[in-house]
């Protein structure tokens, strides 16, 4: 397993191990995998070990033995019922709730925290919204190492608060948004406080990149026309691009799925670029919406994940929290399937861009589903029916159940 970590706006090879950014450009950094060893061979080869991150270990940049929950590995569902009523050829949920902390996080950072020990660290930290901290906490657990996590004041999900505390991590809140978390917690790293594992760490996306090879593996390598993603800093697109790219490269696959992106109306900025063809794109101040994964207004891995949807001839849409809501609801009572609002925006956007005619209903579309309903108890309760309340009987029962 050979690799290089590399800016990935200039190039410029990187060899201090604790830098999040270039120092000469400040652009994002990336991985190079070297898959030289891997000609010849083909993805059916991998399949003599159980499915989850680790069978992909190729292209994961981690010589050592791996800190490991047993992530990834996750159900991809057939929703008929679901795909009838929106009047598609075929939907899959890539059903990422099923991961050992509830959400895709854990692909990324059993990568991440196998990292943080070959480099011999004591103490992991990060930015999030929720699901992040609640991975980077119950992985530091298993590693055996301290973890300190910066939410945003209020809006982050009780579920994913509860996790983070219980495994033991000092969970601090700060006055501010998920970018202000972001910016605090890179200048503790900068400063050699902790060693950050947001996904601007390159470590990150390659875990994540085995989500995309999951899906494929699962379709039995036959490729479907668009994997759509919720889109919240950006990496996870990102990563299945990257993922995708490397199959390509070894000739595994020929083509790929357009990938395309959704957010959450009321922080957009990359909707907002895209519609206008741009590379860059303007950061939202305020950023509001009821799916909290995603309230990122300055995604830092927005334009890897503009590169990706425009690479692959995917779109971007926005939808509003009513949508999101309304997908997130459908997606439970057709296919018993209980995803967190984030998870939904993917279903949402999918919807909205079949009835605007920008996805043919005569395709095969994956969408990946996030994180567990469970995560976000509160948003499910406020958009629930009442509890229906009786007397101890049979007959006060049977008058309720009519
Ligand atoms: C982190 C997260 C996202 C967004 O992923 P990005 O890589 O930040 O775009 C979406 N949904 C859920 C549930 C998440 O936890
Ligand atoms: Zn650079």
């Amino acid at each position: 397993m050979k690799y290089k970590v590399k800016c990935w706006e200039c190039g410029k090879e990187i060899e201090n191990n604790f830098l999040d950014a270039c120092p000469s450009c400040n652009g994002t950094l990336t991985i190079e995998m070297d898959l030289s060893h891997l000609e010849g061979t083909s993805p059916q080869d991998l399949r003599t070990r159980p499915i989850g991150v680790w069978r992909y270990d190729h292209f994961l940049p981690i010589g050592s033995k791996p800190v490991t929950l047993q992530e990834g590995g996750t159900p991809l569902y057939d929703c008929e019922r679901t795909a009838d009523e929106l009047n598609l050829r075929q939907l899959h949920v890539k059903f990422e709730g099923a991961n050992p902390t509830g959400s895709f996080k854990d692909r990324g950072m059993t990568v991440g925290v196998s990292r943080a020990l070959e480099l011999g660290c004591k103490v992991v930290g990060c930015a999030s919204t929720g699901n992040t901290s609640a991975s980077l906490a119950a992985y530091a657990a298993k590693a055996g190492l301290k973890c300190v996590v910066l939410l945003p004041s209020g809006k982050v999900a009780l579920g994913k608060l509860a996790q983070a505390m219980f495994f033991g991590a000092k969970v601090i809140t700060v006055d501010g948004n998920f970018d202000d978390a972001l910016r605090v917690v890179r200048e503790l790293s900068r400063a050699g406080d902790l060693y950050m594992l947001n996904s601007v760490n390159p470590f990150r996306p390659e875990g994540q990149k085995t989500l995309a090879f999951e899906i494929l593996d699962q379709l039995d390598f036959q490729l479907p026309d668009r994997i759509i993603y919720p889109v919240g800093n950006a990496a996870n697109i990102w990563a299945a691009y990257k993922a995708l790219k490397e199959w390509q490269s070894l000739g595994w696959i020929d083509e790929l799925p357009m990938l395309t992106g959704v957010q959450a109306g009321g922080s957009a900025p990359l909707v907002n670029s895209f519609a206008h063809g741009q590379e860059d794109f303007r950061p939202v101040e305020d950023p509001e919406t009821v799916a909290t994964a995603i309230r990122i207004g300055n995604p830092a891995s927005g334009r890897k994940a503009l590169k990706a949807v425009y690479d692959t001839g995917g779109v971007m849409t926005a939808v509003s929290d009513r949508e999101i809501i309304e997908a997130q609801f459908m997606l439970g009572r057709n296919e018993g399937v209980g995803v967190e609002p984030a998870s939904a925006a993917s279903i949402a956007g999918l919807k909205r861009l079949l009835d605007e005619g920008k996805i043919s209903r005569r395709e095969k579309v994956v969408c990946v589903c996030t994180g567990h309903v469970l995560k976000d108890p509160d948003t499910v309760m406020a958009n629930c029916g009442q509890l229906i309340k009786t007397e101890a009987t049979i007959e006060a029962v049977r008058k309720v159940i009519g």
